[in-house]
């Protein structure tokens, strides 16, 4: 980019601030926010991705806020007992860096009252992060914000009510004019409800609020797997109080019965989007019944690029020694980490494949495991070293058996197979950076997106991937990563894996280890192209300008889209 754009692109970022401050912020609601690997007020994909558009949307000037929950104790910590067994724990969150707003708004739960404290973080400059906390001393609901994906049904319920309709109070009684409601995933879809409540309360009609209601709302979904959508019989949201006043027959007509957050989200809202182009197709197939639902685009993820990769690539373009060179580095601070972890020595001149994934079946951990003899000679030739890492569901219990696997094959390979406990962004950035290759074989079309292989790709790790999720708009096979197998899928999931198995080993057999043992030039081009095809293509600032230009740009004089 030249200076001249961006000298246009400063000015008509200043004008739009000016517009906004006029028009209102959008109030991006999320139930997770991956920030600092410390905060951990995340858990996976969704909240590393609310984290990263927090910050590309500070870095653009762009008018947001954040609303979130200030979780006491966050998501589960994961660790693997000598005999592979999976033991939970949870920890405190520090919160020391939150500011006290002083507010406290009150939401109904089980006809009851539940004040929700709101604290505040300002350290994404233009961009602050509400956090609503039910944590308070003497509350009897003060467990509500306890756990992340924690609880029962009607625990997930009671913390909607809290995101949703506790976040739109906070924004009320914090004055916050909102121009848009971004509610990333189903999570937030209460705050549709109080929103519709809201106007019925003014003495306008269910109907007319619905639709003023709906000019006021985006949408992004991020599940292509039908069961992962969430669900509640319409009677849990009575007595939860969830409803915020509607009768059963309103809530029935947006979100059906039993109520889907998914559904109701897609007619909550102007308009809808998903997060790869694949994901778009897979979505319309899926909701192709649905009535009334908002026009749906592709908007596909990205990563925050000053978070996810290393200053060194990030800063210029290398050439293939001084790439090389740097990708060492980053490789031996992974084996440092490893046997920092696990006492496990691994090789820094040895071919390191990378997985770290949520443990949980459709993602095939096990896959590069399912031919035993194949893997075993890999392993004995001393061609490859592998580095997993993830968590389970602490309810998923065939995922906690796949890191049970994984840790069979550890005690069987103690310095060539590893896993990393306890995944977190530390880790995510160091095993991104560090791998020479980074493995993902979910079943297909599972994947709504996967942004690590992002990651991977921009710090020169080769994606070998299955088509699914964001690779299929990012791969040229053999030039910048591999593809495993095509787009054909297979009937049952014993055949999709049987066929996918044998194409990974043929894949690592004749492609990725003959040509890192022997190519070094060819690999240090494939590294590049891989940086050079993602890093703009992918990164969470292309995501965010979409996010203006398409779902969120307020029309000139009037207020919306
Ligand atoms: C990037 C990241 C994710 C998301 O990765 P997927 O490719 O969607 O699995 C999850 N957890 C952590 C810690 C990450 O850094």
């Amino acid at each position: 980019m030249d200076v001249g754009t961006v000298m246009i692109r400063k000015e008509r970022m200043v004008s739009l601030k000016k517009q906004e401050s006029k028009q209102g912020v959008i109030a991006y609601f999320c139930m997770e926010y991956g920030l600092e690997s410390s905060f951990k007020i995340y858990s996976g994909g969704l909240g590393i991705l609310a984290g990263d558009h927090l910050k590309a949307c500070k870095d653009k000037g762009l008018p947001v806020v954040g609303i979130g929950i200030k979780w006491e104790q966050g998501y589960v910590e994961q660790y693997l007992d000598k005999e592979g067994a999976v033991t939970d724990c949870y920890r405190n969150i520090n919160c020391s860096h939150l500011e006290d707003t002083g507010t406290i708004v009150e939401v109904i739960i089980r006809e009851e009252k539940v004040p929700v404290k709101v604290w505040k973080t300002e350290a994404y400059g233009n961009v602050p992060l509400l956090l609503l906390d039910t944590n308070i001393s003497g509350s009897p609901h003060h467990g509500i914000t306890k756990n992340l994906y924690g609880g029962n049904s009607e625990d997930r319920v009671a913390q909607e009510i809290v995101l949703g309709a506790g976040g739109i109070k906070a924004l009320r009684a914090m004055g916050y004019s909102v121009n848009t409601y971004h509610f990333n995933e189903g999570h937030a879809v209460i705050a549709g409800l109080e929103l519709i409540a809201e106007k019925m309360s003014r003495g306008v009609s269910f109907h007319d609020a619905w639709e003023e209601t709906k000019k006021e709302i985006v949408f992004t979904t991020h599940t292509p797997v039908e069961a992962g959508n969430e669900t509640h019989p319409i009677s849990r949201f009575l007595y939860m109080n969830a409803n915020q006043g509607l009768t059963i027959e309103q809530l029935i007509e947006i979100g059906g019965a039993p109520f889907n957050m998914t559904v109701a989200g897609l007619r909550l809202s102007r308009k809808v989007n998903t997060v790869a182009e694949l994901h778009l197709e897979t979505t319309k197939k899926m909701w192709k019944s649905v009535t009334g639902k908002a026009p749906m685009i592709n908007i596909t993820n990205g990563v925050h690029l000053k978070t996810w990769m290393d200053d060194g690539f990030l800063e210029q373009k290398l050439e293939k020694e001084k790439c090389l060179e740097l990708h060492q580095k980053n490789k031996k601070n992974l084996i440092k980490l490893i046997e920092e972890r696990t006492g496990a020595v691994f090789q820094p001149e040895k071919l390191t494949i990378g997985f770290a994934r949520r443990m949980t079946p459709y993602k095939r951990s096990d896959l590069i495991f399912s031919d035993r003899s194949k893997i075993d000679l890999l392993l004995k030739q001393e061609k490859i070293q592998l580095v997993f890492s993830g968590k389970a569901h602490p309810m998923d219990n065939a995922g906690k058996e796949k890191m049970g696997a994984i840790y069979e094959m550890q005690k069987k390979y103690p310095n060539a197979i590893v896993f990393l406990q306890n995944y977190d962004m530390e880790i995510g950035a160091l095993i991104t950076r560090g791998c020479d290759v980074w493995l993902n074989n979910p079943q297909r079309p599972k994947e709504a997106c996967g942004t690590s292989g992002m990651k991977a790709a921009m710090n020169g790790v080769l994606n070998l991937s299955i088509l699914d999720g964001w690779w299929p708009e990012a791969c040229q096979h053999g030039v910048n990563g591999w593809a495993i197998g095509d787009v054909i899928t297979p009937k049952t999931e014993e055949q999709q894996d049987q066929k996918d198995a044998k194409a990974l080993y043929e894949m690592m057999e004749k492609e990725v280890i003959p040509l890192y043992y022997e190519n070094t030039e060819k690999w240090a081009d494939m590294m590049l192209k891989s940086i050079e095809t993602t890093k703009e293509a992918f990164s969470a600032e292309r995501m965010v300008d979409e996010y203006w230009n398409k779902m969120y740009k307020p029309k000139k004089g009037r207020g919306l889209v």
